[in-house]
């Protein structure tokens, strides 16, 4: 892409679509799909990939927090937004002004949301979520019955959902979910009223899918990559992210010269380095310093050096040709290699959710069908960019 700044993320949205087709054959027909596109839809832009999960089937949208909802309302996006994550009553005004379905598990953010919505003389559809075995968020299982009977006298909140989230579904050991799943069916079964259940992220859709219930929440699988390399590869997912740049100079060094702060990299020979203008400030783990790699001219060229806030360098003296502006791929495909997200979350000691969680708003989105770009979203829009849903600019 030659076209606004030298580094840049592909959001492939076909493959968005066909993960959440996959998804859906595998937990059948009668569940359905909320898409989990809390943290910009896990670093992907948040809009863009909630259209195309709902195009391709799925129902209901999920988000961490009620701004992250309201993004989404904004943009003009109608179906149910469940937010999963903690609503203090001070923000059950916005929750009810922006349609969304909040997660409730006290009785004064119940009571808020309630007021909020018999003042916009509404109503508002609430899950409620059991905390059964990861301490984390949600009501203790001996606690739900008598919540949720008290939810039943609040007029203007509707209680639509009942869910949980499982400690270690992606572990080959499936016991403490199993266990887990056990006491959600208990507390989902002393409950007068026929709710909505949801138990299922990416792992226990690949590896238990008998768990899937009314509805499950991918999220990682959506974006094709897998939780962990515990986890069966049960679905044909496709990586929907690349990430790439461009050479932007190239120097030469002497035996001995060193590269980048701490001089931590010495040339043991005559060396050429290309500086690469992507940094921790993007998104890309400072850990990666002197260990990842990036791919020019379909071959791996090692980083050399920390990598720095806004730049990094790597070794390229054993490829022939570089050039200036030659495409550098950081994660993605480049001829027959390829760097994965989880190859890079590897080296920084972390998981492929962090990675892509951590790309920033710096870098420049570009959203891809049928291989050519349709959307794009920048930091700013540039007077005189082209429209490439018009002009349909195909990456190089
Ligand atoms: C983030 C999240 C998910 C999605 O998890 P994945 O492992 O990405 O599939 C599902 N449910 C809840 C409650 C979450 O917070």
């Amino acid at each position: 892409m030659k076209l606004g700044r030298p580094l840049w993320a592909e959001v492939d949205l076909d493959a968005i679509a066909h993960n959440v087709r996959q998804v859906q054959r595998r937990i059948g027909p009668r569940s359905q799909v909320m898409g989990v596109v809390k943290a910009n839809a896990y670093g992907h832009g948040a809009v863009a990939v909630a259209r195309a999960a709902l195009e391709a089937g799925a129902t209901h949208l999920g988000v961490a927090c009620v701004d992250e909802g309201a993004q989404l309302r904004k943009a003009g996006l109608k179906a149910p937004i469940v937010v999963l994550g903690y609503l203090p009553p001070w923000e059950a005004t916005q929750a009810v002004q922006y349609s969304l379905t909040p997660t409730v598990t006290t009785q004064e953010t119940a009571l808020a949301l309630a007021r909020a919505a018999q003042e916009a003389d509404t109503h508002v559809p609430v899950h409620v979520k059991v905390d059964t075995g990861m301490a984390r968020f949600g009501l203790p299982p001996q606690e739900v019955e008598g919540f949720v009977a008290f939810l039943q006298t609040l007029s203007g909140l509707s209680l639509e959902g009942l869910y949980t989230h499982f400690a270690t579904a992606d572990e080959a050991d499936k016991t403490y979910t199993r266990q887990q799943y056990r006491a959600f069916l208990g507390v989902a079964e002393r409950l007068p009223q026929a709710l909505v259940r949801h138990v299922a992220n990416s792992a226990t859709v690949a590896d238990l899918s008998d768990m899937s219930l009314d509805m499950v929440r991918p999220g990682i699988a959506l974006y094709g990559c897998y939780p962990s390399n515990q986890v069966t590869r049960s679905l044909d997912l496709r990586p929907a992210l690349s990430l790439k740049s461009r050479v932007a100079r190239l120097s030469t060094l002497s035996p001995g010269d060193t590269v980048s702060y701490g001089r931590t990299w010495t040339a043991d020979r005559a060396s050429r380095i290309a500086l690469i203008p992507c940094g921790y400030a993007d998104g890309l783990p400072r850990l990666l310093s002197n260990r990842g790699a990036v791919l020019i001219r379909g071959r791996r060229a090692p980083i050399a050096g920390r990598v720095c806030m806004d730049q990094f360098m790597v070794d390229v003296t054993h490829i022939p040709d570089v050039e200036q502006h030659d495409e550098a791929v950081l994660i993605g495909r480049q001829g027959e290699l390829e760097i994965s997200v989880e190859e890079v979350a590897e080296q920084a000691q972390t998981i492929s959710y962090e990675i892509l969680c951590a790309l920033s708003a710096r870098v420049p989105r570009y959203y891809l069908r049928d291989g050519r770009v349709v959307e794009r979203s920048t930091l700013v829009e540039h007077q005189g960019d082209e429209t490439p849903a018009s002009g349909g600019a195909t990456p190089e």
